[in-house]
Protein backbone atom coordinates (compact mmCIF):
# COMPACT_ATOMS: atom_id res chain seq x y z
CA UNK A 1 0.00 0.00 0.00
CA UNK A 2 1.19 3.33 -0.61
CA UNK A 3 1.01 5.86 1.41
CA UNK A 4 0.97 8.50 -1.22
CA UNK A 5 -2.50 6.98 -2.02
CA UNK A 6 -4.20 7.26 1.29
CA UNK A 7 -5.42 9.53 3.83
CA UNK A 8 -3.11 9.87 7.01
CA UNK A 9 -3.54 13.41 8.82
CA UNK A 10 -1.22 13.41 12.08
CA UNK A 11 -0.87 16.28 14.38
CA UNK A 12 1.84 17.57 16.09
CA UNK A 13 -0.09 18.18 19.40
CA UNK A 14 -3.68 17.25 20.77
CA UNK A 15 -6.17 18.67 21.49
CA UNK A 16 -6.11 19.98 25.43
CA UNK A 17 -9.53 18.13 26.15
CA UNK A 18 -7.24 14.64 25.92
CA UNK A 19 -5.83 14.54 29.27
CA UNK A 20 -3.99 10.67 28.89
CA UNK A 21 -1.07 10.09 26.57
CA UNK A 22 -2.93 7.00 25.34
CA UNK A 23 -5.91 9.48 23.99
CA UNK A 24 -3.35 12.26 22.54
CA UNK A 25 -2.05 9.72 20.82
CA UNK A 26 -4.93 8.00 19.19
CA UNK A 27 -5.93 11.65 18.10
CA UNK A 28 -2.02 12.87 16.87
CA UNK A 29 -2.23 9.37 15.53
CA UNK A 30 -4.99 9.61 13.20
CA UNK A 31 -6.74 6.77 14.78
CA UNK A 32 -9.52 8.22 16.16
CA UNK A 33 -11.56 11.45 15.70
CA UNK A 34 -14.25 12.78 17.98
CA UNK A 35 -17.78 13.19 16.81
CA UNK A 36 -19.38 13.75 19.94
CA UNK A 37 -18.69 13.12 23.79
CA UNK A 38 -17.44 9.56 24.13
CA UNK A 39 -18.88 8.71 20.09
CA UNK A 40 -15.88 8.15 17.86
CA UNK A 41 -14.92 7.97 14.11
CA UNK A 42 -12.29 4.84 13.49
CA UNK A 43 -10.08 6.34 11.46
CA UNK A 44 -8.56 3.89 8.87
CA UNK A 45 -5.08 2.73 11.00
CA UNK A 46 -7.56 3.10 14.38
CA UNK A 47 -9.90 0.49 12.10
CA UNK A 48 -7.19 -1.68 11.52
CA UNK A 49 -6.31 -2.40 14.89
CA UNK A 50 -9.86 -2.60 16.15
CA UNK A 51 -10.21 -5.46 13.93
CA UNK A 52 -7.64 -6.90 14.81
CA UNK A 53 -8.07 -7.22 18.14
CA UNK A 54 -11.88 -8.43 17.35
CA UNK A 55 -10.47 -11.27 15.17
CA UNK A 56 -7.94 -12.26 18.16
CA UNK A 57 -11.04 -12.46 20.21
CA UNK A 58 -13.15 -14.19 17.81
CA UNK A 59 -10.19 -16.82 17.08
CA UNK A 60 -10.34 -18.02 20.85
CA UNK A 61 -13.90 -18.12 21.26
CA UNK A 62 -14.33 -20.31 18.41
CA UNK A 63 -11.44 -22.06 19.50
CA UNK A 64 -13.46 -23.13 22.95
CA UNK A 65 -16.72 -23.53 20.87
CA UNK A 66 -18.73 -20.34 21.70
CA UNK A 67 -20.80 -19.44 18.46
CA UNK A 68 -20.85 -16.10 17.07
CA UNK A 69 -24.45 -14.54 16.00
CA UNK A 70 -25.60 -11.20 15.74
CA UNK A 71 -27.80 -9.68 17.38
CA UNK A 72 -29.57 -6.33 17.26
CA UNK A 73 -28.55 -2.71 19.05
CA UNK A 74 -32.48 -1.93 19.30
CA UNK A 75 -33.58 -4.19 22.26
CA UNK A 76 -37.68 -3.81 22.89
CA UNK A 77 -38.41 -2.43 26.47
CA UNK A 78 -40.48 -5.65 27.03
CA UNK A 79 -37.37 -7.76 27.60
CA UNK A 80 -35.65 -5.57 29.95
CA UNK A 81 -38.82 -4.70 31.86
CA UNK A 82 -39.29 -8.81 32.31
CA UNK A 83 -35.57 -8.51 34.06
CA UNK A 84 -36.27 -5.74 35.99
CA UNK A 85 -33.28 -3.71 34.27
CA UNK A 86 -35.05 -1.28 32.85
CA UNK A 87 -36.03 0.20 36.15
CA UNK A 88 -32.67 -1.03 37.56
CA UNK A 89 -29.84 0.18 35.19
CA UNK A 90 -30.67 3.86 35.72
CA UNK A 91 -30.15 6.57 33.53
CA UNK A 92 -26.91 4.62 31.74
CA UNK A 93 -29.45 3.02 29.40
CA UNK A 94 -29.93 4.56 26.39
CA UNK A 95 -33.88 4.85 26.31
CA UNK A 96 -35.55 5.74 22.62
CA UNK A 97 -38.56 5.53 21.39
CA UNK A 98 -39.71 4.03 17.90
CA UNK A 99 -42.54 6.54 15.66
CA UNK A 100 -45.28 4.72 17.75
CA UNK A 101 -43.98 5.94 20.50
CA UNK A 102 -42.95 2.16 21.50
CA UNK A 103 -39.90 2.32 24.00
CA UNK A 104 -36.14 0.88 22.86
CA UNK A 105 -33.17 0.92 24.41
CA UNK A 106 -29.96 0.73 22.49
CA UNK A 107 -27.86 -2.31 23.86
CA UNK A 108 -25.08 -1.65 26.58
CA UNK A 109 -25.10 -5.45 27.30
CA UNK A 110 -27.12 -8.43 26.01
CA UNK A 111 -28.55 -10.83 28.58
CA UNK A 112 -31.75 -10.29 27.64
CA UNK A 113 -31.80 -10.36 23.84
CA UNK A 114 -30.16 -13.86 24.07
CA UNK A 115 -32.72 -15.50 26.88
CA UNK A 116 -35.14 -14.29 25.27
CA UNK A 117 -33.55 -15.87 21.80
CA UNK A 118 -32.60 -19.45 23.62
CA UNK A 119 -36.23 -19.38 25.19
CA UNK A 120 -38.07 -19.62 21.82
CA UNK A 121 -34.53 -21.06 19.88
CA UNK A 122 -33.62 -24.44 22.00
CA UNK A 123 -35.70 -26.18 24.20
CA UNK A 124 -33.63 -29.69 25.13
CA UNK A 125 -31.22 -31.02 27.01
CA UNK A 126 -29.67 -32.86 24.16
CA UNK A 127 -28.05 -29.68 22.84
CA UNK A 128 -26.76 -28.09 26.67
CA UNK A 129 -24.11 -26.97 26.77
CA UNK A 130 -23.96 -23.83 24.09
CA UNK A 131 -22.49 -20.76 23.96
CA UNK A 132 -22.84 -17.77 21.93
CA UNK A 133 -21.20 -14.65 21.41
CA UNK A 134 -21.16 -11.71 19.01
CA UNK A 135 -18.44 -8.15 18.45
CA UNK A 136 -21.14 -5.58 19.02
CA UNK A 137 -21.78 -2.06 19.29
CA UNK A 138 -22.53 -0.97 22.62
CA UNK A 139 -24.34 2.09 23.74
CA UNK A 140 -23.88 3.65 27.49
CA UNK A 141 -24.95 6.89 28.13
CA UNK A 142 -22.55 7.78 30.34
CA UNK A 143 -23.12 11.33 32.62
CA UNK A 144 -19.08 12.53 31.98
CA UNK A 145 -17.64 10.31 28.75
CA UNK A 146 -14.39 11.09 28.96
CA UNK A 147 -10.70 9.61 28.72
CA UNK A 148 -11.05 9.00 24.77
CA UNK A 149 -11.94 5.11 24.60
CA UNK A 150 -12.06 4.78 28.25
CA UNK A 151 -15.50 5.56 29.06
CA UNK A 152 -17.34 6.05 25.75
CA UNK A 153 -20.56 6.21 25.29
CA UNK A 154 -20.66 4.02 22.03
CA UNK A 155 -18.06 1.26 21.94
CA UNK A 156 -16.91 -1.76 20.59
CA UNK A 157 -17.36 -5.14 22.99
CA UNK A 158 -17.54 -8.76 22.83
CA UNK A 159 -20.04 -10.40 24.91
CA UNK A 160 -20.44 -14.10 25.20
CA UNK A 161 -23.17 -15.85 27.12
CA UNK A 162 -23.49 -19.84 28.37
CA UNK A 163 -25.99 -22.22 28.82
CA UNK A 164 -25.64 -25.16 31.12
CA UNK A 165 -27.83 -27.72 33.13
CA UNK A 166 -26.18 -27.22 36.70
CA UNK A 167 -23.67 -25.02 38.47
CA UNK A 168 -20.96 -27.74 37.66
CA UNK A 169 -20.92 -27.33 34.22
CA UNK A 170 -21.45 -23.69 34.52
CA UNK A 171 -17.98 -23.72 36.13
CA UNK A 172 -16.64 -25.59 33.57
CA UNK A 173 -17.99 -22.74 30.75
CA UNK A 174 -16.86 -19.69 33.04
CA UNK A 175 -13.19 -21.38 33.19
CA UNK A 176 -12.95 -22.35 29.65
CA UNK A 177 -13.99 -18.43 29.02
CA UNK A 178 -11.32 -17.31 31.50
CA UNK A 179 -8.60 -19.28 29.39
CA UNK A 180 -9.51 -17.86 26.91
CA UNK A 181 -9.01 -14.49 28.18
CA UNK A 182 -5.65 -15.04 28.84
CA UNK A 183 -4.94 -15.89 25.83
CA UNK A 184 -6.93 -13.02 24.35
CA UNK A 185 -4.96 -10.38 26.49
CA UNK A 186 -1.55 -12.33 25.92
CA UNK A 187 -1.89 -12.27 22.50
CA UNK A 188 -3.06 -8.31 23.05
CA UNK A 189 0.52 -7.93 24.35
CA UNK A 190 -1.24 -6.33 27.30
CA UNK A 191 0.33 -6.99 31.11
CA UNK A 192 -2.52 -7.80 33.30
CA UNK A 193 -3.95 -8.87 36.33
CA UNK A 194 -7.33 -11.02 36.94
CA UNK A 195 -9.05 -10.35 40.09
CA UNK A 196 -12.12 -10.84 41.79
CA UNK A 197 -14.34 -8.42 40.95
CA UNK A 198 -18.34 -7.25 42.26
CA UNK A 199 -20.97 -8.16 39.94
CA UNK A 200 -22.59 -5.08 39.70
CA UNK A 201 -26.00 -4.49 37.67
CA UNK A 202 -25.42 -7.55 35.62
CA UNK A 203 -25.92 -9.38 38.62
CA UNK A 204 -24.85 -13.18 39.96
CA UNK A 205 -22.72 -14.47 42.12
CA UNK A 206 -18.80 -14.76 41.16
CA UNK A 207 -17.14 -12.32 38.54
CA UNK A 208 -13.29 -11.69 37.36
CA UNK A 209 -12.28 -8.54 36.37
CA UNK A 210 -9.42 -8.69 33.64
CA UNK A 211 -7.38 -5.56 34.21
CA UNK A 212 -4.69 -4.02 32.24
CA UNK A 213 -2.44 -2.50 34.92
CA UNK A 214 -2.12 1.56 34.29
CA UNK A 215 -1.49 4.64 36.54
CA UNK A 216 -4.32 6.07 34.88
CA UNK A 217 -6.73 3.31 35.19
CA UNK A 218 -10.38 3.85 36.57
CA UNK A 219 -10.47 0.31 38.55
CA UNK A 220 -8.99 0.34 41.97
CA UNK A 221 -7.43 -3.40 42.77
CA UNK A 222 -5.96 -4.52 45.56
CA UNK A 223 -3.58 -7.30 46.01
CA UNK A 224 -1.48 -9.47 48.31
CA UNK A 225 1.95 -10.63 47.01
CA UNK A 226 2.07 -13.28 50.19
CA UNK A 227 -0.98 -15.72 49.23
CA UNK A 228 -2.16 -14.16 45.46
CA UNK A 229 -5.25 -12.93 46.56
CA UNK A 230 -6.50 -9.75 44.64
CA UNK A 231 -9.76 -7.97 43.86
CA UNK A 232 -11.27 -5.31 42.69
CA UNK A 233 -11.12 -2.66 45.81
CA UNK A 234 -15.02 -2.43 45.39
CA UNK A 235 -15.42 -6.05 45.78
CA UNK A 236 -12.17 -6.94 48.49
CA UNK A 237 -13.59 -8.20 51.80
CA UNK A 238 -12.02 -6.58 55.04
CA UNK A 239 -10.63 -8.61 58.32
CA UNK A 240 -12.32 -7.00 60.97
CA UNK A 241 -9.92 -5.38 63.55
CA UNK A 242 -10.60 -7.43 66.68
CA UNK A 243 -12.56 -4.68 69.34
CA UNK A 244 -9.89 -3.98 72.32
CA UNK A 245 -11.55 -5.74 75.69
CA UNK A 246 -12.18 -2.96 78.09
CA UNK A 247 -14.60 -2.45 81.06
CA UNK A 248 -17.82 -0.44 79.52
CA UNK A 249 -18.27 2.83 80.55
CA UNK A 250 -21.97 4.50 81.12
CA UNK A 251 -22.98 6.59 78.36
CA UNK A 252 -22.61 10.59 78.66
CA UNK A 253 -23.37 13.59 76.39
CA UNK A 254 -20.11 15.84 76.12
CA UNK A 255 -20.00 19.71 74.56
CA UNK A 256 -18.00 19.47 71.52
CA UNK A 257 -18.95 22.86 69.76
CA UNK A 258 -18.06 23.61 66.33
CA UNK A 259 -16.46 20.01 66.16
CA UNK A 260 -18.09 18.57 62.92
CA UNK A 261 -15.88 16.36 61.49
CA UNK A 262 -14.21 12.93 62.65
CA UNK A 263 -11.03 15.03 62.96
CA UNK A 264 -12.30 17.86 64.45
CA UNK A 265 -13.92 16.10 67.50
CA UNK A 266 -11.20 13.12 68.04
CA UNK A 267 -8.71 16.67 68.17
CA UNK A 268 -11.03 18.18 70.66
CA UNK A 269 -11.54 15.31 72.85
CA UNK A 270 -7.90 14.27 72.67
CA UNK A 271 -8.87 10.25 71.60
CA UNK A 272 -7.57 8.25 69.02
CA UNK A 273 -10.12 8.01 65.78
CA UNK A 274 -10.14 4.26 65.68
CA UNK A 275 -12.71 4.97 69.44
CA UNK A 276 -14.72 6.84 67.09
CA UNK A 277 -17.83 6.46 64.90
CA UNK A 278 -18.45 8.10 61.78
CA UNK A 279 -22.10 8.57 60.17
CA UNK A 280 -22.53 8.94 56.78
CA UNK A 281 -26.17 9.70 55.29
CA UNK A 282 -28.15 8.74 52.32
CA UNK A 283 -31.29 8.34 50.94
CA UNK A 284 -33.05 6.15 48.44
CA UNK A 285 -35.23 6.03 45.20
CA UNK A 286 -37.93 3.47 44.90
CA UNK A 287 -38.13 2.83 40.69
CA UNK A 288 -40.56 5.86 40.12
CA UNK A 289 -37.46 7.40 41.69
CA UNK A 290 -39.85 9.23 44.71
CA UNK A 291 -37.27 8.67 47.88
CA UNK A 292 -38.32 5.58 49.62
CA UNK A 293 -35.89 5.40 52.74
CA UNK A 294 -33.35 7.43 54.75
CA UNK A 295 -30.08 5.37 55.17
CA UNK A 296 -27.41 5.80 58.11
CA UNK A 297 -24.52 4.26 58.15
CA UNK A 298 -21.87 3.63 60.83
CA UNK A 299 -18.13 2.88 60.25
CA UNK A 300 -14.95 3.60 62.29
CA UNK A 301 -13.66 7.03 62.11
CA UNK A 302 -10.61 5.73 60.26
CA UNK A 303 -12.41 3.86 57.60
CA UNK A 304 -13.92 4.73 54.39
CA UNK A 305 -17.26 3.25 53.21
CA UNK A 306 -17.70 0.99 50.06
CA UNK A 307 -20.30 2.47 48.05
CA UNK A 308 -20.77 -1.20 46.27
CA UNK A 309 -20.82 -3.01 49.66
CA UNK A 310 -23.83 -0.45 50.65
CA UNK A 311 -25.64 -1.16 47.81
CA UNK A 312 -25.49 -4.13 47.96
CA UNK A 313 -26.48 -4.22 51.36
CA UNK A 314 -29.40 -2.79 50.69
CA UNK A 315 -30.03 -4.24 47.64
CA UNK A 316 -30.57 -1.14 45.48
CA UNK A 317 -29.54 -0.34 42.51
CA UNK A 318 -26.18 2.21 42.45
CA UNK A 319 -28.27 5.08 41.02
CA UNK A 320 -30.54 4.80 43.37
CA UNK A 321 -29.12 6.51 46.24
CA UNK A 322 -27.60 9.62 46.82
CA UNK A 323 -26.27 11.31 50.24
CA UNK A 324 -29.24 12.66 51.93
CA UNK A 325 -29.94 16.55 52.50
CA UNK A 326 -29.23 16.46 56.33
CA UNK A 327 -32.07 19.24 57.62
CA UNK A 328 -34.44 17.66 55.82
CA UNK A 329 -33.37 14.00 57.12
CA UNK A 330 -33.00 15.59 59.85
CA UNK A 331 -36.50 16.25 60.64
CA UNK A 332 -37.99 12.87 60.33
CA UNK A 333 -35.19 10.51 61.87
CA UNK A 334 -33.16 12.89 64.28
CA UNK A 335 -29.97 13.05 62.72
CA UNK A 336 -28.39 16.48 63.64
CA UNK A 337 -25.67 17.37 60.56
CA UNK A 338 -22.02 17.03 61.75
CA UNK A 339 -23.31 15.24 65.11
CA UNK A 340 -24.90 12.08 64.24
CA UNK A 341 -24.48 8.92 66.16
CA UNK A 342 -26.59 6.00 66.30
CA UNK A 343 -28.45 6.10 69.27
CA UNK A 344 -32.39 6.94 69.01
CA UNK A 345 -32.80 7.30 65.55
CA UNK A 346 -36.13 6.60 64.10
CA UNK A 347 -37.84 6.38 60.53
CA UNK A 348 -34.29 5.17 58.86
CA UNK A 349 -32.25 2.05 58.21
CA UNK A 350 -29.52 1.81 60.14
CA UNK A 351 -26.34 -0.10 58.47
CA UNK A 352 -23.54 -0.81 61.13
CA UNK A 353 -19.80 -1.93 59.72
CA UNK A 354 -19.48 -5.55 60.89
CA UNK A 355 -16.16 -4.32 62.44
CA UNK A 356 -18.01 -2.21 65.41
CA UNK A 357 -19.73 -5.38 67.03
CA UNK A 358 -18.57 -5.55 70.17
CA UNK A 359 -16.58 -1.94 69.84
CA UNK A 360 -16.89 -0.61 73.63
CA UNK A 361 -16.45 2.93 74.69
CA UNK A 362 -16.49 4.62 71.55
CA UNK A 363 -17.47 8.22 70.32
CA UNK A 364 -20.51 9.02 68.39
CA UNK A 365 -22.18 12.19 67.63
CA UNK A 366 -25.17 12.38 70.10
CA UNK A 367 -27.79 13.56 67.76
CA UNK A 368 -28.02 17.38 68.90
CA UNK A 369 -26.32 20.19 68.25
CA UNK A 370 -22.66 20.75 69.11
CA UNK A 371 -22.63 17.58 71.02
CA UNK A 372 -21.23 13.35 70.85
CA UNK A 373 -21.48 10.86 73.34
CA UNK A 374 -18.55 9.24 75.17
CA UNK A 375 -18.96 5.40 75.97
CA UNK A 376 -21.29 4.10 73.11
CA UNK A 377 -21.01 0.42 73.34
CA UNK A 378 -22.41 -1.97 70.68
CA UNK A 379 -25.00 -4.03 71.69
CA UNK A 380 -25.67 -1.84 75.08
CA UNK A 381 -26.58 1.32 73.02
CA UNK A 382 -27.42 0.30 69.63
CA UNK A 383 -27.34 -1.93 66.84
CA UNK A 384 -27.87 -1.65 63.41
CA UNK A 385 -30.79 -3.08 60.91
CA UNK A 386 -28.21 -3.99 58.78
CA UNK A 387 -24.84 -5.19 60.28
CA UNK A 388 -22.17 -6.04 57.52
CA UNK A 389 -18.71 -5.12 55.83
CA UNK A 390 -19.74 -1.77 53.97
CA UNK A 391 -15.67 -0.38 54.38
CA UNK A 392 -13.42 -0.10 52.01
CA UNK A 393 -9.80 -2.71 52.55
CA UNK A 394 -7.37 0.22 52.39
CA UNK A 395 -3.89 0.05 51.57
CA UNK A 396 -1.62 -1.65 53.96
CA UNK A 397 -4.61 -3.41 55.80
CA UNK A 398 -4.58 -7.03 56.55
CA UNK A 399 -5.12 -9.31 53.74
CA UNK A 400 -8.70 -10.95 54.14
CA UNK A 401 -6.98 -14.35 53.23
CA UNK A 402 -3.38 -14.46 55.08
CA UNK A 403 -3.32 -11.31 57.48
CA UNK A 404 -0.09 -9.69 55.44
CA UNK A 405 -0.42 -6.10 54.16
CA UNK A 406 -2.38 -5.55 51.17
CA UNK A 407 -1.39 -3.28 47.92
CA UNK A 408 -3.27 -1.06 45.89
CA UNK A 409 -2.89 0.05 42.58
CA UNK A 410 -5.01 0.38 39.29
CA UNK A 411 -6.14 -0.98 36.09
CA UNK A 412 -8.06 -0.50 33.00
CA UNK A 413 -10.77 -3.12 32.81
CA UNK A 414 -10.21 -4.71 29.64
CA UNK A 415 -12.55 -7.77 30.06
CA UNK A 416 -15.11 -9.03 32.90
CA UNK A 417 -16.76 -12.28 33.07
CA UNK A 418 -19.75 -13.51 35.43
CA UNK A 419 -21.08 -16.24 36.50
CA UNK A 420 -24.95 -15.64 36.35
CA UNK A 421 -26.86 -18.56 37.57
CA UNK A 422 -30.51 -18.68 37.22
CA UNK A 423 -31.17 -15.03 37.51
CA UNK A 424 -31.96 -14.06 34.39
CA UNK A 425 -33.39 -17.55 33.20
CA UNK A 426 -36.01 -17.56 36.05
CA UNK A 427 -36.74 -13.53 35.58
CA UNK A 428 -37.49 -14.25 31.82
CA UNK A 429 -38.77 -17.85 32.58
CA UNK A 430 -36.35 -19.59 30.10
CA UNK A 431 -35.76 -23.39 30.59
CA UNK A 432 -35.08 -26.40 29.35
CA UNK A 433 -36.53 -30.23 29.60
CA UNK A 434 -34.25 -32.09 31.33
CA UNK A 435 -33.44 -36.29 30.81
CA UNK A 436 -37.30 -36.97 33.23
CA UNK A 437 -39.23 -34.20 30.71
CA UNK A 438 -38.99 -31.69 33.55
CA UNK A 439 -38.55 -27.33 32.92
CA UNK A 440 -35.31 -26.65 34.26
CA UNK A 441 -33.97 -23.14 34.53
CA UNK A 442 -30.11 -22.41 32.72
CA UNK A 443 -27.27 -21.70 34.65
CA UNK A 444 -25.93 -18.79 32.93
CA UNK A 445 -23.13 -17.15 32.01
CA UNK A 446 -21.85 -13.81 30.58
CA UNK A 447 -18.40 -12.61 29.76
CA UNK A 448 -17.48 -9.37 28.24
CA UNK A 449 -14.48 -8.05 26.48
CA UNK A 450 -13.89 -4.17 25.70
CA UNK A 451 -12.84 -4.49 22.46
CA UNK A 452 -12.28 -0.48 21.92
CA UNK A 453 -10.65 0.14 25.29
CA UNK A 454 -8.72 -2.68 25.09
CA UNK A 455 -7.23 -0.92 21.85
CA UNK A 456 -6.07 2.63 24.46
CA UNK A 457 -5.17 -0.06 27.13
CA UNK A 458 -2.61 -1.25 24.47
CA UNK A 459 -1.46 2.11 23.53
CA UNK A 460 -1.37 3.13 27.09
CA UNK A 461 1.11 0.63 27.68
CA UNK A 462 3.35 0.74 24.39
CA UNK A 463 4.31 3.77 24.13
CA UNK A 464 7.29 6.43 24.73
CA UNK A 465 7.78 9.97 23.88
CA UNK A 466 7.69 9.66 19.93
CA UNK A 467 4.95 7.75 19.54
CA UNK A 468 2.66 4.28 19.68
CA UNK A 469 5.02 1.34 19.46
CA UNK A 470 2.39 -1.41 18.28
CA UNK A 471 2.84 -5.26 19.55
CA UNK A 472 2.54 -7.19 16.27
CA UNK A 473 0.26 -8.63 16.63
CA UNK A 474 -2.56 -5.82 17.04
CA UNK A 475 -0.41 -3.18 14.87
CA UNK A 476 -1.74 -1.75 12.04
CA UNK A 477 0.40 -2.39 9.66
CA UNK A 478 3.29 -4.93 10.53
CA UNK A 479 6.04 -3.04 8.10
CA UNK A 480 6.81 0.70 7.05
CA UNK A 481 9.08 1.11 4.09
CA UNK A 482 10.07 4.57 4.24
CA UNK A 483 11.59 6.03 0.92
CA UNK A 484 14.13 8.86 1.47
CA UNK A 485 13.07 9.99 -2.13
CA UNK A 486 10.00 8.62 -3.76
CA UNK A 487 11.57 10.31 -7.06
CA UNK A 488 14.67 8.07 -7.39
CA UNK A 489 13.59 5.73 -9.60
CA UNK A 490 15.92 2.94 -7.57
CA UNK A 491 14.67 3.84 -4.31
CA UNK A 492 11.53 3.11 -5.56
CA UNK A 493 12.03 0.05 -7.10
CA UNK A 494 14.04 -1.12 -3.87
CA UNK A 495 10.80 -0.14 -1.80
CA UNK A 496 8.23 -2.23 -4.63
CA UNK A 497 10.53 -4.97 -4.17
CA UNK A 498 10.44 -5.06 -1.06
CA UNK A 499 6.43 -4.89 -0.35
CA UNK A 500 6.03 -7.32 -3.05
CA UNK A 501 8.40 -10.23 -1.55
CA UNK A 502 6.92 -9.40 2.15
CA UNK A 503 3.40 -9.26 1.07
CA UNK A 504 3.77 -12.76 -0.60
CA UNK A 505 4.17 -13.96 2.92
CA UNK A 506 1.51 -12.48 4.54
CA UNK A 507 3.09 -9.76 6.36
CA UNK A 508 1.38 -5.79 6.17
CA UNK A 509 3.16 -3.60 4.33
CA UNK A 510 2.94 0.50 3.79
CA UNK A 511 5.06 2.25 1.54
CA UNK A 512 5.63 5.99 2.88
CA UNK A 513 6.16 7.09 -0.66
CA UNK A 514 4.97 10.84 0.07
CA UNK A 515 6.71 14.17 -1.30
CA UNK A 516 7.73 14.84 2.31
CA UNK A 517 10.78 15.71 4.02
CA UNK A 518 12.53 12.63 5.09
CA UNK A 519 12.48 13.67 8.85
CA UNK A 520 8.16 14.37 8.85
CA UNK A 521 8.29 10.26 7.82
CA UNK A 522 10.16 9.40 10.43
CA UNK A 523 8.34 11.34 13.24
CA UNK A 524 5.00 9.83 11.76
CA UNK A 525 6.45 6.58 11.09
CA UNK A 526 7.10 6.85 15.29
CA UNK A 527 4.15 8.41 16.14
CA UNK A 528 1.61 5.76 14.50
CA UNK A 529 3.96 2.70 15.58
CA UNK A 530 4.63 0.64 13.29
CA UNK A 531 6.63 -2.39 14.64
CA UNK A 532 9.39 -2.52 11.75
CA UNK A 533 10.80 0.34 9.44
CA UNK A 534 12.92 -0.49 6.74
CA UNK A 535 14.37 2.91 5.57
CA UNK A 536 15.02 2.81 1.66
CA UNK A 537 17.58 5.78 0.65
CA UNK A 538 20.96 6.53 -0.61
CA UNK A 539 22.16 2.88 -0.76
CA UNK A 540 19.40 1.41 -2.33
CA UNK A 541 21.90 0.90 -5.52
CA UNK A 542 23.86 -1.40 -3.25
CA UNK A 543 20.66 -3.06 -2.79
CA UNK A 544 21.12 -1.93 1.15
CA UNK A 545 18.52 -0.84 3.35
CA UNK A 546 18.19 0.20 6.99
CA UNK A 547 16.32 -2.04 9.51
CA UNK A 548 14.99 -0.41 13.04
CA UNK A 549 12.71 -1.82 15.36
CA UNK A 550 10.20 0.87 16.52
CA UNK A 551 10.84 -0.93 20.07
CA UNK A 552 14.55 -0.34 19.77
CA UNK A 553 16.92 2.47 19.19
CA UNK A 554 19.56 0.96 17.08
CA UNK A 555 19.35 0.59 12.99
CA UNK A 556 21.32 -1.18 11.14
CA UNK A 557 22.25 -1.26 7.11
CA UNK A 558 21.34 -4.80 5.91
CA UNK A 559 20.88 -6.04 2.51
CA UNK A 560 17.19 -5.44 1.40
CA UNK A 561 16.65 -9.79 1.31
CA UNK A 562 18.36 -9.79 5.11
CA UNK A 563 15.70 -6.93 5.73
CA UNK A 564 12.74 -9.00 4.56
CA UNK A 565 13.57 -12.24 5.75
CA UNK A 566 13.99 -10.32 9.57
CA UNK A 567 10.88 -9.08 8.86
CA UNK A 568 9.40 -12.06 7.75
CA UNK A 569 10.45 -14.12 10.39
CA UNK A 570 9.69 -11.06 13.18
CA UNK A 571 6.05 -11.10 12.24
CA UNK A 572 6.17 -14.89 12.06
CA UNK A 573 6.99 -15.43 15.54
CA UNK A 574 5.25 -12.74 17.44
CA UNK A 575 2.09 -13.71 15.81
CA UNK A 576 1.80 -17.30 15.69
CA UNK A 577 5.00 -18.17 17.99
CA UNK A 578 6.83 -19.46 15.47
ZN1 LIG B 1 -2.87 -12.67 51.47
Amino acid sequence: MKLSKKHLKTLKEAPNEAQLVSHQLMIRANLIKKEAAGIYTYMPMGYRTVRKISQIVREEMDKIGTQELYMPHANPAELWKESGRWYAYGPELWRIKDRNGRDFCLAPTCEEMITDLVKNEVSSYKELPFAFYHIQWKFRDEARPRYGLMRGREFLMKDAYSFDKDPETLHEAYMAQYHAYEEIFDRCGLTYRVVEADNGPIGGSNSHEFSALSDVGESDLVYCENCGMAATVERAECRDDVPVQEEMEELRAVFTPGTKTIADVCDYLKIDVKKSIKALMFVTYDIELNPADYVCVFIRGDRELNMIKLVNALDVPEHYIEFADEEEMGAETGIVGGFTGPIGLKNCITVVDSELVGTVNMCAGANQEDHHMLGVCYGRDYTGDIVTDVKVLAEGDPCPHCGQPVKHTKGIEVGQIFKLGTKYSESMNCTFKDEDGQDKFYWMGCYGVGVTRTMQAIIDQHNDKDGIIWPVSVAPYHVIVTVINPKDIVQMAVAEEIEAALEKQGVEVIVDDRDERPGVKFKDADLIGIPVRITVGKFAAEGKVEYKLRRESNHELVTKEEAIDRANALVKAEIYGK
